[in-house]
């Protein structure tokens, strides 16, 4: 056993509510709407490419940027959906997930006592990517129950120390998305500012209700001064092979790689290769929309045999609910009870704020085989 005592660079840090809910759904055999990822499988046609390309020999390194044809891929695509010209070689890196994206940016531009706007509920690794950099998160409550940003509070908050804003839309947890109006006001926050915005855009293709996805890649004026962050895990129904991508200007990707390239250097080969031809298929990421609109207008449905009652979710795998008709209890008691007693877990949303805000709300994911919505929302229709 070490004697020697660590200082903890993250006091404050815990377990991730993902690990700690997954094994508490594991140990009582619950149905797991808790941590968000499919439990049905991916493209048998992907999962070929990628044996088929280990078998040719694509077994070795790729460059500390990424696979070039990927990369083109990407470029591509984003001209296809955003009118934006993006060059490959130098304003795209390939990472090992969004999440690695993120922090890597923001260890990118981060000196201790600089100040990051972080809206909550928000997706729990930011602050802890923040902090361990010795900088500040400045907290900003989305509005609830639309989860809409409060701009007039972002005006509020922003101080000369202020060097970053992260967005998240999709929004996880809740499902909200921003709209033309956010980027706009984004625009008259940041304009003559040296404030970056690190725009976590995993979810871009789970967007639903006929809205469009306001990727900062559509706006090149806010892109120069952006991180935006992807992850193949989202839409190609795979989280576990955590491999992503980060979009900058020239200049930040310099600054990007020299930090990534010493972390990581570079991501598995075999999935980079397969998905440089993969990408080219749009019908794989175009419909995913509808096809994850029709899981959540299914788990609708089903809720109303319950005594929940579900928030607006416009986008992502995940959609809110609240049980103020059924109790009391916070939401991390409660979410452990229905675990134990009713066999669905669920994550307590108060999990995804530090200021301790609890609204009473569920998060369920919905990214599930029909035959698991209705086991869960048949055990949950049970609860007294
Ligand atoms: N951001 C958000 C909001 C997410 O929900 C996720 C999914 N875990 C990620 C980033 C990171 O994705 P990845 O698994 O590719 O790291
Ligand atoms: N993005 C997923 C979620 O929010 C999983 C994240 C994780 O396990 N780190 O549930």
């Amino acid at each position: 056993m070490s004697q020697i005592p660590i200082r903890s660079k993250l006091p404050d840090v815990g377990t991730t509510i993902f690990t700690v809910m997954s094994g508490l759904a594991n140990q009582y055999n619950a149905i797991n709407l808790g941590q968000g990822f499919p439990d049905y499988e991916m493209s048998e046609e992907l999962m070929n490419k990628v044996s088929e390309v280990m078998k040719k020999g694509w077994n070795q390194y790729v460059p500390m940027q990424g696979y070039m044809p990927l990369r083109e891929s990407i470029a591509e695509k984003i001209g296809f959906l955003y009118q934006t010209k993006i060059f490959p070689d130098s304003q795209i890196t390939i990472t090992p997930g969004g999440t690695y994206a993120i922090y890597t940016a923001l260890t990118t531009i981060l000196q201790p006592g600089d100040e990051v706007i972080v809206f909550e509920p928000g997706y729990d690794s930011y602050i802890p990517n923040i902090e361990i950099n010795g900088a500040i998160p400045v907290l900003i409550n989305l509005k609830f129950p639309g989860y809409e940003i409060d701009w007039d509070e972002v005006r509020k908050k922003i101080s000369p120390k202020t060097k970053a804003i992260i967005l998240n839309s999709p929004h996880n947890p809740t499902g909200s998305v921003i709209s033309e109006k956010d980027i706009k006001e984004l625009r008259s926050v940041v304009a003559g500012t040296s404030i970056f915005i690190i725009s976590d855009e995993v979810y871009e293709h789970l967007i639903f209700d006929g809205l469009e996805h306001m990727s900062i890649l559509r706006y090149p004026d806010l892109l120069e001064r952006s991180f935006v962050c992807f992850s193949f895990g989202k839409t190609y129904n795979c989280t576990g092979w955590k491999l992503g991508y980060c979009i900058s200007s020239p200049e930040s990707m310099i600054e990007f790689r020299k930090v990534h390239q010493f972390n990581c250097f570079c991501c598995h080969t075999p999935s980079q290769v397969a998905l440089a031809e993969f990408l080219k298929n749009k019908e794989a990421y175009l419909s995913l929309s509808h096809i994850m609109q029709e899981k959540r207008d299914y788990f609708i449905e089903l809720m109303k045999q319950t005594k929940f009652d579900l928030l607006t979710s416009h986008g992502s795998y995940f959609i809110g609910a609240k049980y103020d008709r059924i109790s009391n209890e916070g939401d991390k008691d409660f979410a452990i009870r229905i675990t134990k007693e009713l066999g669905v877990a669920a994550i307590p949303v108060s999990a995804f704020y530090r200021n301790g805000t609890d609204n009473r709300v569920l998060r369920f994911c919905f990214c599930k085989k029909k035959e698991t919505l209705e086991a869960a929302a048949e055990r949950l229709a049970g609860i007294r």
